[in-house]
């Protein structure tokens, strides 16, 4: 992830940007002394370095509102810099050198300020635009996660629709969208099997009335010989019922 707007803010010529240390007049008669300046600072997310995480909200840096330490040499006057190691922006790598430079009250301190006012304005501006821009990948992502899901839910129920219904022929149950292939035999006595002749093969439902069946069928419960294999006198039956009432066709 690259060219994201603070860091083109943070692309300027070494040196632009100088934080202001003001003293009381007279100052360069003072000895040696440690001042502290206040500023915000770009700070990359030491956790996720850039790709975004809870920890800065998913914008990948922060804007951190520093202190550091500036050691004022003797001697100093309006005008002379120092420069804090370290104390800066950060982009990852440790901070960049923070250049401060001494200023009395007047023109160039009102200068310095109105410039690090801007600057500091320009990276919240940058964090609270990364931050919608992320916010609004993450809802896209969520949109498109969902989508994904609702997929892979409506695959097996497609799958399953596509699958033969009550009345349809069929080889075997897995072929039913009931999971129930029922057998339609013909034969002068309930026999093993062999010895009835297979008219047809043929998915069933469950059903309460007829009226859950197709027109050809009827609602019906499992008689005894499709449930035991008795040797019940009958021409047409149905073998494989599932338990329960299911469509069979009319006539058997
Ligand atoms: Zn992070």
């Amino acid at each position: 992830m690259s060219g994201s707007l603070a860091e083109s803010l943070l692309d300027t010529p070494s040196g632009s940007r100088i934080i202001a240390l003001e003293v009381e007049r007279g100052y360069r008669d003072a000895k040696e002394e440690e001042l502290t300046v206040a500023f915000a600072r770009y700070v990359r997310c030491s956790h996720c370095m850039r790709k975004g995480c809870p920890r800065c909200d998913y914008v990948g840096w922060n804007v951190h509102q520093a202190a550091a330490k500036v050691l004022v040499p003797r001697g100093a006057t309006p005008g002379t810099r120092v420069t804090v190691e370290g104390a800066g922006d950060d982009l990852g790598s440790g901070g960049r050198p923070l250049v401060v430079e001494i200023v009395q009250a007047g023109p160039r301190a009102d200068e310095l300020r109105a410039a690090q006012a801007d600057f500091e304005g320009k990276l919240e501006t940058a964090w609270g635009m990364e931050k919608a821009a992320r916010g609004g990948h993450r809802r896209r992502r969520g949109i498109l996660a969902s989508a994904m899901v609702l997929l892979l839910l409506l695959v097996p129920v497609g799958r399953w629709l596509a699958k033969p219904g009550a009345g349809e022929p069929c080889t075997k149950g897995n072929d039913c969208r009931s999971g129930h292939c029922i057998g339609l035999r013909s034969g002068p006595t309930w026999e093993p099997k062999t010895s009835a002749r297979l008219d047809a093969l043929t998915c069933t439902d469950s059903c309460t009335t007829d009226l859950d069946c197709p027109e050809s069928m009827r609602c019906r419960g499992p008689r005894p010989s499709e449930l035991e294999g008795n040797r019940e006198r009958t021409t047409q039956f149905v073998v494989d019922m599932p338990d329960g009432l299911s469509c069979v066709p009319r006539g058997y």
